[in-house]
């Protein structure tokens, strides 16, 4: 069975323009993203242009705050402590990759925790680590959020993450071998955890027979074609988080046409994580304006 990414992020997004409305209707003001894209690398440019049209379509109120490559890392903190004490913002992003002559650490860790509606922090990555109230990242969270949309548990079973890059690997490793929120309703994307979980990386010998003993793989590498059909076993659940562009086509990780048959859910590219990685952002930023208006 496809897990249509596509579809539960119309149904999600659905959702949230019922609560701007809602919102709206009583008179409130509506939440409010920032988004900080410095210098003109085109994939950046596409990604801020599809947050931009996606916050849109909700009802968040969203303004793109564009800064030249050479601007100085000491500027660009001091744009970030003027988004972290302006009131009228909700939440912001710094799009990634910054220039080399910035540090991207540095940066991340200028940003007021609560407004950090990626996730990234040190202080929002600590709190996931410790099962605290924290903005996820937003991959991990839309995974988590489409697997529990689909019913599919994670209480005890094997997952295997290739890959362990800050943003996808490590985070959705931790919350899915977390000990679940207990006080919300089952089945809801905060109610997963309780998995025994493997991160496998490029230094990893012989993933093939980890992969094998898995339950649901979660794959991002960032290489077509690294997860084939005899690395999987009969029933897994395969989510395909790569994003590759072969030959002017884009595709993930795993080789979907021989290990769909296989799988019992597999995700497909595009159209699987990557609309869910858009839609977290929406609901994090909808999470970050319930608190500040709190
Ligand atoms: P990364 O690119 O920073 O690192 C890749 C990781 O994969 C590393 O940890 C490396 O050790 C591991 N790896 C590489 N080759 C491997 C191999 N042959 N065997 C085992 N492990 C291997 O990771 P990232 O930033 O998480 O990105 C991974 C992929 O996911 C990229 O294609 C990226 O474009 C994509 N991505 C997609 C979304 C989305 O919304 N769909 C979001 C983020 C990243």
């Amino acid at each position: 069975m496809i897990l249509n990414g596509k579809e539960i992020a119309a149904e999600i997004r659905a959702e949230i323009r019922e609560q701007i409305d809602a919102l709206k209707a009583q008179g409130a003001r509506v939440p409010k993203l920032a988004i900080v894209l410095v210098g003109n690398n085109p994939a950046s440019e596409t990604y801020v242009n599809n947050k931009l049209k996606a916050c849109a379509e909700v009802g968040i109120e969203a303004l793109k705050l564009a800064y030249p490559t050479e601007i100085t890392e000491q500027t660009l903190l001091t744009e970030i402590h003027r988004l972290n004490s302006d009131e009228t913002i909700d939440g912001f992003i710094v799009q990634l990759p910054l220039p080399d002559h910035i540090s991207e650490t540095t940066v991340m860790r200028a940003i007021d925790y609560r407004k950090d509606v990626d996730g990234l922090t040190p202080e929002n990555v600590g709190r996931t680590v410790q099962g605290l109230p924290s903005i996820v990242s937003a991959t991990p969270k839309g995974i988590r959020e489409l697997l529990a949309r689909y019913q599919i548990r994670t209480e005890g079973k094997h997952v295997v993450v290739i890959g362990r890059s800050n943003i996808v690997g490590k985070p959705i490793a931790m919350l899915l071998m977390q000990r679940p929120y207990l006080s919300v309703p089952s089945m809801s994307a905060a109610s997963l955890g309780d998995a025994t979980v493997t991160i496998c990386h490029s230094k990893t010998r012989d993933l093939k027979s980890i992969c094998l003993t898995a339950d649901i793989i979660i794959v991002a590498a960032g290489c077509p074609n690294l997860l084939t059909a005899d690395m999987v076993k009969d029933g897994a659940t395969i989510i395909d988080v790569g994003i590759n562009r072969v030959d002017g086509k884009l595709v993930g990780d795993v080789d979907f046409e021989h290990v769909a048959p296989k799988a019992a859910y597999i995700t497909p590219v595009p159209g699987g994580v990557g609309p869910m990685t858009i839609v977290s952002l929406l609901q994090n930023t909808l999470q970050a304006y319930h608190e500040h208006t709190r």
